[in-house]
């Protein structure tokens, strides 16, 4: 067998995300069949001593405390970016500028204008790149979305979407970077992600009517004293789909005692899906086609059948967990690096989410319903 090209990685970033994409990298490279073999090349941090411990315990051969090392390290293929959103343009630009293939966290950017600018410059550089968006990597909403192409729960007529957790629910947590004014808060935390979902489910929003409220005020600076908070900590919004349908989301990150409530609940002519990110390996159907007596809503396990559970485990009901979703984010993102298949989720695709999240925040300040351009 020939053997495969190396594709040497430069992460950016070792908190949250920057340990999730490690493991990603990791077990990618052993569940699927790559087109590349995978080089955990260089990690950087804010400091040289972060980089190091991070390189130590994630396995990357090289740090540094500097991002801009890997950018100029011709060595390096892939820039992945699990740093703050306020950096992630700057960065982004950056490794495009160098010929690198980038693949950032989302949300892309703090602003719809810095998504555009990152999108336009990786279409006209030719590099490849990928956001993250891993709720989507699921076999259950793939499921899902197949249920409702086949017409089986007949034309979907309502949708409710959430994406509820508590990390901001204690007023005196410090303000972090997801409350910088400039593309803050929760419609843009994880209210991206519920957008995501929404669209890969039913397909494009055309309108938005939003509410988003700061619930929190202030928070404490970090040194001693309070700084004012303006964005979200609840976002909601009514959504028209172009396919027909009506529908709600909200995003909330006080939502006291939730964890991981990305859920949706699709109602059609003759059916109905309900799904929630706490029981992630299970997908409710309901069908009106069964008969009287014998109706209700049928728990459906995730298992070999809904590709590519089989790739991590023989077995059905025995679960996929959240850092395998990552896992097929970036053997999706691979097979479109080797020219094998489409960039499974784009920068053009998370410009359009950045977008929506904008239109629900004019929305809501202008107290009426807008159109998505
Ligand atoms: P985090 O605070 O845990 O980690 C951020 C890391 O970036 C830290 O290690 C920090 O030291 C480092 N960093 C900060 N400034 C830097 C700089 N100038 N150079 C190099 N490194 C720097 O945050 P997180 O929760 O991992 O979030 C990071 C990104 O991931 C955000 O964009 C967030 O929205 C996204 N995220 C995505 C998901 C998902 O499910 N896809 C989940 C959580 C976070």
């Amino acid at each position: 067998m020939p053997e495969k090209k190396q594709l040497n990685i430069g992460l950016i970033g070792t908190g949250f995300m920057g340990k999730t994409h490690t493991f990603g990298f990791a077990s990618a490279a052993k569940v699927f069949d790559l087109p590349f073999c995978l080089c955990l090349h260089t990690v950087a941090d804010v400091s040289d001593e972060a980089a190091a411990q991070a390189a130590a315990a994630f396995g990357f051969r090289h740090w540094s405390g500097d991002w801009r090392t890997l950018i100029a390290d011709p060595d390096i293929d892939v820039i992945d970016i699990t740093a703050p959103n306020a950096l992630h343009r700057e960065m982004a630009l950056a490794a495009i500028a160098a010929g690198k293939h980038v693949y950032c966290e989302k949300p892309l950017a703090p602003l719809a204008a810095d998504a555009l600018a990152m999108a336009e410059a990786a279409e006209k550089a030719g590099v490849r790149t990928q956001v993250g968006f891993n709720y989507l990597c699921n076999p259950m909403l793939k499921l899902a979305r197949e249920i409702i192409a086949s017409g089986e729960i007949g034309a979907v007529r309502t949708y409710r979407g959430v994406h509820a957790e508590d990390y901001m629910r204690d007023p005196a947590g410090p303000f972090t970077f997801r409350h910088d004014p400039a593309g803050g808060g929760a419609m843009a935390d994880i209210g991206s992600h519920a957008l995501a979902t929404a669209e890969y489910l039913l397909g494009p929003v055309s309108a938005v009517m939003g509410d988003c409220v700061t619930v929190i005020a202030e928070r404490p600076d970090g040194r001693g004293g309070t700084r004012p908070v303006a964005v979200d900590d609840v976002g909601r919004a009514f959504l028209r789909f172009a396919g027909g349908a009506s529908g709600s989301l909200e995003a909330n990150w006080i939502a006291t005692g939730r964890k991981m409530q990305h859920d949706f609940e699709i109602y059609g002519e003759k059916g109905a899906l309900v799904f929630s990110q706490e029981r992630f390996n299970e997908l409710h159907l309901y069908s009106s086609d069964d008969p009287p007596g014998r109706q209700g809503f049928r728990r459906i396990e995730a298992g070999p059948q809904h590709v590519p559970y089989g790739r991590f485990c023989v077995a059905p009901g025995h679960q996929l967990g959240f850092n395998d979703l990552k896992a097929i984010e970036i053997a999706g993102y691979m097979d479109a690096i080797a020219g094998l298949g489409p960039e499974p989720f784009n920068f053009r695709a998370g410009l359009r989410i950045q977008q929506l999240v904008e239109t629900i925040h004019a929305s809501s300040r202008a107290r009426s319903w807008l159109d998505i351009g």
